[in-house]
């Protein structure tokens, strides 16, 4: 059952005399359950592709639909609603907030939600990301993969059924890189959820179920 489509999605950025297709004409579907490696070069739109399955930015012209909603037809409000509850982001610079520890940062959206953190799910994630230890640290503490291990176990803790990660073995050693995949698939499989990963690393690539690769805006493959 496909839990993630665009129909001739285009996004467009700048005017007149300047305008960059950032995305052209794409259409695609993803299974659900399905792990998607998207790749292509700098400036080939890779980011907009997620930014806009993920509801943070709007297309100029076409449709994506997750799930059952149609997000063009959401307001900005029920868009935001959407992003919290199906959607897990992980990002290349983990994006944790420096002044929180790491348990807080990984109940902050359910928190910021108004929602009560399920306490029982949130140490099955710790203890499956190996970061029992470390809740009451501070992110600067931590290594680079251990970041992004809270960053995982963050984008997690509200259960989406979608992860959408931009680039998030990009700024980890090899070793580490492939940890952090692994974890990935690892919660992938536990939770049946969708993943949709930018890398520019063909090996990290390699390990999804299926590889798109965008160039120019479009999909080449
Ligand atoms: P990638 O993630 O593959 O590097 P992006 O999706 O970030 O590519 O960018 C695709 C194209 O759109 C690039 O030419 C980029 O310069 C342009 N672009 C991206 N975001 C913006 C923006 N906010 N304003 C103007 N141009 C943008
Ligand atoms: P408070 O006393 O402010 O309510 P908490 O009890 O939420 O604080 O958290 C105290 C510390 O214990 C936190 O910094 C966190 O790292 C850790 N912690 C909170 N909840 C759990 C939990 N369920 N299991 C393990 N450690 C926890």
């Amino acid at each position: 059952m496909s839990i993630l489509s665009t129909t001739r999605l285009t996004k467009q950025y700048g005017s007149e005399s300047n305008i960059v297709k950032a995305l052209d004409n794409v259409t695609l579907s993803i299974e659900q359950g399905e792990f998607v490696a998207v790749i292509g070069t700098s400036g080939s739109g890779k980011s907009t592709l997620l930014n806009m399955l993920g509801g943070l930015d709007r297309p100029t012209s076409g449709s994506i639909k997750v799930d059952k909603f149609e997000l063009g037809k959401l307001s900005d409000e029920d868009l935001t609603v959407f992003r919290r509850q199906r959607i897990g982001f992980i990002f290349q610079n983990y994006n944790l907030v420096p002044i929180l520890n790491v348990y807080e940062n990984i109940v902050m959206p359910i928190q910021l939600d108004g929602k009560k953190p399920d306490e029982t799910f949130i140490m099955e994630i710790v203890s499956l990301l190996g970061l029992e230890k470390k809740l009451d640290n501070m992110p600067n503490h931590l290594s680079g993969g251990q970041q992004q291990r809270v960053a995982i176990a963050r984008a997690l803790a509200s259960k989406p059924a979608i992860i959408l990660a931009d680039e998030p073995t990009g700024n980890l050693d090899s070793k580490t890189s492939d940890e952090v995949i692994q974890l990935l698939k690892l919660t992938g499989s536990q939770y049946r959820q969708t993943i949709v990963m930018i890398t520019h690393n063909p090996e990290i690539a390699r390990q999804a179920d299926r590889i798109i690769r965008i160039e120019d805006g479009k999909i080449t493959e």
